[in-house]
Order: structure tokens, then C-alpha cells, then sequence
């Protein structure tokens, strides 16, 4: 039984470890903006990018819960593009959220009635698939909180948005830090927690879900000191690992056998694997949703190894999703943009080609061979 600790609020002041690389995510004026935008919203829609991951699940919900115990006034709803892996389900809130993509005529007068809407793990309007459409179509101020390389100019009116960080729930863990002296600040919030036992719950599991369970974009300590504030809320990291990664139906385990056995194809000279994955073989191995994820990076764990290639036909359009892991400075988010119409981190990028698997594969192959170089060495 795990137990909620009970911490004041005043302990995780952050802005005064500055000296020791605590840089402030939200400027006066950034805080100011917030303030005026959250105090003046009653409807407030939260959403985030398409096929959903652990940090868009969990800065959404975070974020949702957060905002209901301060502006309990306010109508807050969160709505994702498409529908999101069952590995995610189990997450605190999960269950609220509202699925665009099967909801459409329920979820489009959410959207046309809000009057704040909140971008959360995505710069780009378009990741929010036509989602995006209609969110750019409704005028009203938008807050973007992101992790990702280059966002898109003029979507939001207050930008807060870290590349340099390891997901998009650190981002909202160190705003969130930063906000609630202000909230606190002779307002009946004080007496709130900073976090309640089911937030530090979805934060810890974006920041889990982003670094590979912290095995990559996770160098920085002040990590560590965040996950140290979620482990005195009473989260219980190893469930949670548990939750999200040993969660495979026996089918899931036999389709790693059968990709590494039969699909891996290892291109020495360039220290990079590709591995495509069809539909037929989806329908073979009775794969679900999500049963996919993952596979791209095993391949690193061969040694040399710099590159993953990961291409599955896409189950709705006829269009093949690319993944790209990488290790060290090969840039996959370069090549993403450069030759999948995608984009992403350094580390882990994706993108998609519409056409066939040989097409993609050759695309693939011209890929390499451009960034060859790189890979070489
Ligand atoms: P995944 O391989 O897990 O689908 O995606 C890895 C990362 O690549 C994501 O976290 C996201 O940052 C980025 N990414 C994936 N697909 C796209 C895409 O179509 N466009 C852009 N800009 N980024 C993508
Ligand atoms: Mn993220």
C-alpha cells in the first residue's frame, strides 16, 4: 500500500538553485501571460499529438488534473487525435480522455467552444493529424507546452517550449514548480498539494516513457532531483515500469522472436538495421495496437550499431509509418525531416512515406547512403 506523503509546497522553490544550472523555464512576462490566459478561460481543452504516447498521456492528464484542483471553476476536457496504446490505459485519467478520431461530432464543439486551448508534447499543429485543422480554425489563445525541435511560428501565444529537455512531462513538472509559489501566494491554493499521488504518477511516466526508462536524453541531474519530488509524492517507480513495459499477450513476445529472426536485415558497412513490418505479418501474428512498439530498438543492442530503421505498414492509410533510433550524435530527426516528411529528437525521430514498402525501402537506402558519412565512421 503505497502511501501519499503529505510535503508543503514551499520545499521545491527552484528558481533559487539557478546557480547550480536550474534555469527558469517561464520569464515574468510568461508567467503574467499564464495567469491572465488560465484566469479568463472557463472552457479549457488540453490536447496532444497523434497516436499518443506515454508523455502525451501523461503531461494531458497531469495537466487536466492540476488545473481542475486550481481553477476548479473552469470546464477542462482532454482530447487526443487517435486513439493511444492499450499499454497506456491503466494510466490515472487515462480514462477521460476523449479519442477525436472516434468521437469526431462529440469532440469538434468541445473545440469550437473552448476559450483556451493547451498544446501538450507537439510544436506542430499538424502531428495533431485533422485535429489540427479544426484546433487552427477556432480562434482562441493557445498555450503550447513542448519538448520538440522547431515549433511551428505563431500557433501559440505563450511558447513554452524546452528541445533540451527529456519530455514534455519535465517541462510541466518545472513549470508547474515554478507557478505554484505564485498560485500559493495568498490564494486559498496554498493548501493544495504541489502534486497530487496520481499526477506525480502520469509526469513520472512521460519522463519514463521519453528516456527509454532513463536510458537515453536523461543525463542531466536535475532529472533525478524531479524524480526525487515524484518519489516523495509515493509513486511507485517499479509498478509503474511494470505497467508499461512488461505488458506483452504471449502473440507480442512471438512477433520479437519472429522480427528479429526472419525481418532483421543488418547493413554493415553503414552500422545500420532495417526492419519492415506489413500488414499481412500484423494480421499473422495477431498484432494489436501498440504490439509494435519498441521493436525499433532492439537492433541497437548490437555492437557498432549507430542506426535503427523501423517501417510498418500503416493500418488505415496507405502509408508506411517510419521509426528512427539512433545512438550518439547521429542526427534521426535530420534525416526524418530530410527524407520521411517527419522530424523528431536527435535520438528518436519518425516520419511517413506515402507509398508501397519497396518504395520506402528504397527511400530508406537513399537515406543512408546521403548520411553515410555519419554513419561510417
Ligand atoms: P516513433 O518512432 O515513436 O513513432 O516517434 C519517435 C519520435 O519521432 C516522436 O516522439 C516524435 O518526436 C517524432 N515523430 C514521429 N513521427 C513524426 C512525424 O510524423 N513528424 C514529426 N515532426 N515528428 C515525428
Ligand atoms: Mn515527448
Amino acid at each position: 500500500m503505497i502511501q501519499e506523503t503529505p510535503i508543503s509546497n514551499s520545499n521545491y522553490f527552484l528558481p533559487h538553485r539557478e546557480g547550480r544550472g536550474w534555469v527558469s523555464l517561464l520569464s515574468p512576462s510568461d508567467k503574467a501571460l499564464w495567469l491572465q490566459l488560465l484566469s479568463a478561460a472557463r472552457h479549457i481543452v488540453i490536447t496532444c499529438h497523434r497516436g499518443p504516447d506515454g508523455d502525451a498521456i501523461g503531461s494531458t492528464t497531469a495537466l487536466a488534473s492540476w488545473l481542475r484542483r486550481h481553477y476548479p471553476e473552469a470546464d477542462i476536457r482532454v482530447v487526443a487525435p487517435t486513439i493511444f496504446p492499450d499499454f497506456l490505459k491503466w494510466m490515472p485519467g487515462a480514462e477521460d480522455i476523449l479519442i477525436y478520431e472516434k468521437h469526431e461530432d462529440e469532440v469538434r464543439p468541445i473545440i469550437e467552444h473552448s476559450d483556451l486551448v493547451i498544446l501538450c508534447d507537439h510544436g506542430e499543429l499538424k502531428r495533431m493529424w485533422t485535429l489540427g485543422d479544426v484546433v487552427r480554425d477556432h480562434p482562441t489563445p493557445r498555450i503550447m507546452i513542448d519538448h520538440h525541435l522547431d515549433p511551428e511560428q505563431g500557433i501559440a501565444d505563450l511558447v513554452i517550449s524546452h528541445p533540451d529537455l527529456s519530455s514534455t512531462c519535465e517541462v510541466l513538472l518545472r513549470v508547474i514548480l515554478e507557478l505554484e509559489p505564485l498560485l500559493a501566494d495568498g490564494c486559498p491554493a496554498s493548501s493544495l498539494p504541489l502534486l497530487t499521488h496520481d499526477e506525480a504518477v502520469s509526469l513520472y511516466t512521460g519522463m519514463m516513457t521519453d528516456t527509454g526508462a532513463f536510458t537515453y536524453a536523461s543525463t542531466r541531474p536535475e532529472i533525478y532531483e524531479l524524480i526525487s519530488i515524484l518519489l516523495q509524492h509515493g509513486i511507485d517507480k517499479d509498478k509503474i515500469y511494470r505497467n508499461v513495459f512488461f505488458t506483452y499477450s504471449p502473440n507480442r513476445l512471438k512477433l520479437q522472436g519472429y522480427m528479429l529472426y526472419a525481418k532483421l536485415d543488418v547493413w554493415k558497412k553503414a552500422h545500420t538495421s532495417i526492419m519492415t513490418f506489413t500488414n499481412a505479418e500484423r494480421r499473422r501474428f495477431g498484432t494489436l495496437n501498440g504490439d509494435t512498439e519498441g521493436l525499433v530498438n532492439l537492433p541497437l543492442q548490437i555492437l557498432g550499431m549507430k542506426l535503427s530503421i523501423f517501417l510498418r505498414e500503416d493500418t488505415e492509410h496507405p502509408c508506411i509509418r517510419v521509426s528512427l533510433r539512433s545512438v550518439d550524435d547521429f542526427p534521426c530527426n535530420e534525416m526524418a525531416a530530410e527524407f520521411f516528411g517527419g522530424g523528431g529528437h536527435k535520438n528518436a525521430a519518425g516520419g511517413e512515406i506515402w507509398g508501397t514498402m519497396d518504395d520506402a525501402v528504397a527511400i530508406a537506402k537513399k537515406a543512408v547512403q546521403k548520411f553515410l558519412p555519419l554513419l561510417k565512421e
